[in-house]
């Protein structure tokens, strides 16, 4: 190196007068050697990196494997444009050297490499104007800060200084006229810089670890950190001449040049699932959000799936560097099923490696992904019903609560519901849609009940007069649906009703001539209301039971008795509404009591079989409260009916 190369001018460099505060400093010892001092805010900063900033130390390796790709990515664009490039044959790639002797960390790239001027300009000052505000925040909260904002900042860089005291940059520009600069800091107040013989572009940054840091040097412990944050960068990582980043960035393939068996490997690469997917859709968005998508619906719900709510999903990758696994906002929590990457230039490279929970940018990759993966499902449930259905069974209570809580796809969601019916058999599952194909001429409202199984639901009073009329009735089954249901209300603008709702017209189409008369009607209901007090809200006669002598219901404004159920699960406290009894005019047991009523109105058999027919009814919907005042009535009835 010739001292004529001294690069200490300032025209020639583009220095401002701050970065060059006490240049030269050290010139016995080495005249080429210049000391510059740090900005006071950069000063702050790094005294806080040290001290305080990143809960991980392990971050370091990827912010350096991040600026590597960056600068691998700056080169390649560079080299498309430009006719001077330094060792255009030189590969691609990056390249780490451990030393656990030394306790030594060497990591060198091929990349775009800087200029004395980038040098002082990237690596001697804060990019981000909002620093400062920052620091004063942080100020005012008495230094105790949340670290992991420090990478909204840009100065993924400093991590290193959480395992070293020292780092030494050698780089040199791209171009055949540039020079090659060693810049070197404690990362204190001031860093040096001097010209070096380096013959090949790019940047090697080397440093040792503090004692307690000396695993970095460690070549499994840096592979194992690797494989989590950048096993799918585009270039070739070599640790002490092993490559060891096996695994391609599969989301910037074409569509058409995807290989299954690949994109299998990937997804169990990335969700440790054992089997394959159920299937993939992959998403290039251009536009007003430009990003890459790959993403997956397993097989096969992970075991505590409903339960853990923390359970990955999308990692997110900026610029196929990885970012994070822990971005919940990128998918709503009723799509939480979907596994994969999203991948996408739109977040500024110094925003958060950290955290980055909501950005403008999150936002508008959520809406996109949510809009595309419905799409993809419906495709599912028109084109490939067992596959839907598969997928539903896994995920189906999950994406049900969508209509809760995203008014947006709400109608998407629901076209996307199934659930049994009265007209599907056993296992198989309906949707709305179909539903309103069946629906008779006449029929304007949508008809569901709600209980534990299909059995019970079918022994379910009010269910009498569907059935003998054919009217279909939807069967929910799930208790996620008594959340989800009622937000539904209405389909291609038809009701949807309860079938253990007081709220349904039905036809009195019973025109038999043994039921009771209208007086002898309303004389019953009267008996069965001073009997029964204000245990029930109101007596009346059904239109609606065919077999049974009595049904409960619940008024227009209550609550499903199975909704009700979950509500009292829930909170102690809750009280049910109160219930309205139906009695069955022309049911034998109806006109029995009818007649006792008429000529002795006290009498204790017809007392105790009015209060035995609402406990009745209260058993079959699960309510019954006192079991035990019920048998002993029950015994007594028995004992008479027994007597000779
Ligand atoms: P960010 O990467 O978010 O910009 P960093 O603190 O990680 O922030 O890096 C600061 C800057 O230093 C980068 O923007 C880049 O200009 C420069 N730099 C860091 N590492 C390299 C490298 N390996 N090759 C070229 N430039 C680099
Ligand atoms: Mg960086």
């Amino acid at each position: 190196m010739t001292k004529n190369n001294n690069f200490s001018s300032k025209e020639h460099y583009f220095l401002s007068k701050n970065d060059l505060i006490g240049f030269n400093m050290s010139t016995e010892a080495n005249s080429n050697l210049q000391q510059f001092e740090f900005k006071a805010e950069m000063k702050q900063l790094l005294n806080l990196i040290v001290h305080s900033l990143y809960t991980h130390p392990e971050v370091f390796i990827r912010e350096l494997i991040s600026n590597a790709s960056d600068a691998l990515n700056k080169f390649r664009f560079v080299r498309l444009t430009e006719q001077s490039i330094l060792n255009p044959e030189k590969e691609l790639g990056i390249s780490i050297t451990l030393d656990p002797e030394k306790s030594t960390f060497t990591i060198e790239d091929s990349g775009i490499g800087m200029t004395l001027e980038e040098l002082v300009n990237q690596l001697g000052t804060v990019a981000s104007s909002g620093t400062l505000e920052f620091l004063e925040n942080i100020k005012k909260q008495n230094n105790s800060i949340d670290g992991n904002l420090i990478g909204q900042f840009g100065v993924g860089f400093y991590s290193v200084y959480m395992v070293t005291n020292e780092i030494t940059v050698e780089t040199r520009s791209y171009t055949t006229d540039s020079k090659g600069y060693r810049w070197v800091s404690k990362g204190e107040n001031s860093y040096t810089i001097e010209e070096i013989e380096k013959e090949t572009r790019g940047t090697k940054i080397t440093f040792t670890l503090m004692d307690e840091h000396k695993s970095y040097a460690n070549d499994t412990t840096v592979k194992s950190i690797l494989k989590k944050y950048s096993n799918f960068v585009e270039y070739d990582i070599l640790i002490n001449d092993e490559k060891v980043n096996s695994i391609q960035a599969l989301w910037h393939k074409k569509k058409e040049e995807q290989n299954e068996e690949d994109l299998d490997e990937f997804y169990k690469f990335i969700t440790n699932d054992f089997e394959k997917p159920l299937g993939y859709l992959q998403l290039n968005l251009e536009g007003n959000i430009n990003f890459k998508a790959l993403l997956f619906i397993p097989q096969t719900a992970p075991p505590m799936f409903l339960r853990d709510a923390t359970d990955k999903s999308l990692h997110l990758y900026c610029n196929k560097i990885f970012i994070s696994d822990s971005i919940t906002d990128l998918l709503p929590e009723y799509l939480r099923f979907v596994r994969g990457v999203v991948d996408t230039e739109d977040l500024p490279l110094n925003v958060s490696r950290e955290v980055i929970q909501s950005t403008p940018q999150t936002t508008k990759i959520r809406n996109v992904i949510t809009s595309k993966v419905l799409q993809f499902l419906e495709d599912w449930l028109n084109n490939d019903k067992e596959k839907y259905d598969k997928f539903f069974n896994q995920f189906g209570s999950l994406l049900k609560t969508g209509v809760t809580s995203d008014y947006q796809n709400r109608d998407k969601i629901i076209d996307l519901y199934k659930f049994q019916s009265s007209n599907t058999s056993n296992y198989e599952l309906t949707t709305f849609k179909e539903y309103v194909t069946r629906m008779k001429p006449e029929q304007n409202e949508i008809y569901y009940v709600a209980g534990d199984v299909r059995d019970n639901i079918e022994k379910n009073p009010n269910f009498e007069y569907f059935k003998k009329n054919n009217i279909e009735v939807i069967y929910l089954t799930d208790p996620v649906d008594m959340f989800s249901f009622p937000y539904i209300y209405e389909y291609d603008k038809k009701q949807i009703k309860s079938i253990d709702k007081s709220d349904i017209k039905f036809e009195d189409e019973s025109e038999s001539d043994d039921k009771l008369t209208e007086n002898d009607s309303a004389t019953i209901i009267e008996k069965f209301k001073s009997v029964l007090g204000d245990r029930v809200e109101d007596v009346k006669i059904s239109n609606r039971l065919v077999d049974s002598p009595a049904s409960l219901l619940v008024g227009s404004q209550g609550l499903d008795p199975q909704m009700e159920k979950m509500m009292q699960m829930m909170d102690k406290d809750y009280k049910g509404g109160k219930r309205i009894l139906e009695i069955n005019a022309s049911h034998p047991l109806i006109k029995n009591l009818a007649k006792i009523n008429s000529t002795d109105s006290n009498n204790q058999i017809l007392n105790d079989s009015i209060v035995q027919i609402f406990e009745g009814t209260s058993l079959i919907e699960g309510y019954l409260k006192s079991p035990i005042d019920f048998y002993n009535r029950m015994v007594g009835f028995m004992v008479k009916a027994t007597k000779e």
